[in-house]
């Protein structure tokens, strides 16, 4: 799943389309898989869309979110697998995978294209809070990067969670942002061990977890987002973070601080990888 640094390379990559080129305008459009608009019907969806221009694209947390020219929003969550492209209007390559095609002047097109369809788009009025329409922003914790990201903010999301800090981690309303891949790097970062029950951790730990949080999220967004299964940026291009993990997907390799083979267990359900000599079981 495309975590904080593929979301903001994506954003990015829309941004430098706009600022390169004339403000592009929504002409257009077509939705191919109806589920994939959320909180209103395809027609007004598109219907509102028309006219619009997309000014700039914003991120909250995993969030994508396009200022419209009438004060409105276009928001975009890509869940799994979920891509948004740039594309000329000529290119008639539809995927087996494209859901919502928006037409924009210029002869362009942005598509989104998501082969698990658990990818949503949302359509905010103007004046309307986009927290009221996208609920999924109403209670999000705070980006990693931003000043609202200290040690006493992180101490205080997690003294009351009674479940495993990597559970915790993955908690959209403790920190903006953060899944499976950065989750695992931050815990091996920080020497935790991903069962120890967040409310457990001493203040020592929240302090070297939030560094720890802030360093891979930077590294992640320093090499635009991690190789994996299907990230892309709006070009087609793909990441290569996962070359520098330390532990994500590396069980069985040794520890490249001290030569332990790293270990996969499942926790809530996600597959989770950390080394047993540098991250020790701490007693819950
Ligand atoms: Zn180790």
């Amino acid at each position: 799943m495309p975590e904080l640094p593929e979301v903001e390379t994506v954003r990015l990559g829309l941004n430098s389309v706009i600022a390169t080129s004339k403000t592009p305008t929504v002409v257009g459009g077509e939705v191919l898989l109806s589920s994939t608009i959320a909180g209103c019907s395809q027609e007004f969806f598109l219907s509102s869309l028309y006219g619009q221009s997309l000014v700039a694209w914003h991120r909250r947390g995993k969030y994508l979110l396009c200022e419209l020219s009438n004060g409105g929003w276009l928001g975009v969550h890509l869940r799994m697998t979920g891509r948004l492209l740039w594309k000329d209007r000529q290119c008639q390559d539809l995927s087996p995978h494209t859901r919502v095609r928006l037409f924009l002047d210029g002869d362009r097109e942005l598509r989104f294209d998501d082969q698990r369809t658990f990818g949503k788009m949302w359509y905010v009025p103007p004046q309307v809070p986009v927290a009221e329409v996208i609920s999924g922003l109403k209670s999000m914790g705070a980006e990693p990067l931003s000043a609202e990201f200290t040690s006493e903010y992180l101490q205080q999301k997690l003294h009351s969670k009674q479940r495993a800090i990597k559970t915790a981690l993955l908690d959209q309303t403790v920190v903006a942002g953060i899944g499976n891949i950065y989750a695992d790097e931050a815990l091996f970062i920080g020497r935790i061990h991903p069962t120890t029950l967040a409310s457990r951790l001493n203040s020592a730990q929240v302090d070297h977890l939030r560094l720890a949080i802030v360093s891979v999220i930077s590294e992640g967004l320093k090499f635009g987002g991690t190789t994996f299964s299907n990230f892309q940026d709006i070009n087609g291009k793909v990441g290569n973070y996962l070359d520098q993990a330390w532990v994500f997907r590396q069980h069985g390799q040794p520890c490249q601080i001290c030569q332990t083979p790293i270990q996969r267990i499942k926790l809530g359900g996600r597959s989770t990888h950390f080394c047993p000599n540098c991250q020790p079981r701490q007693e819950n």
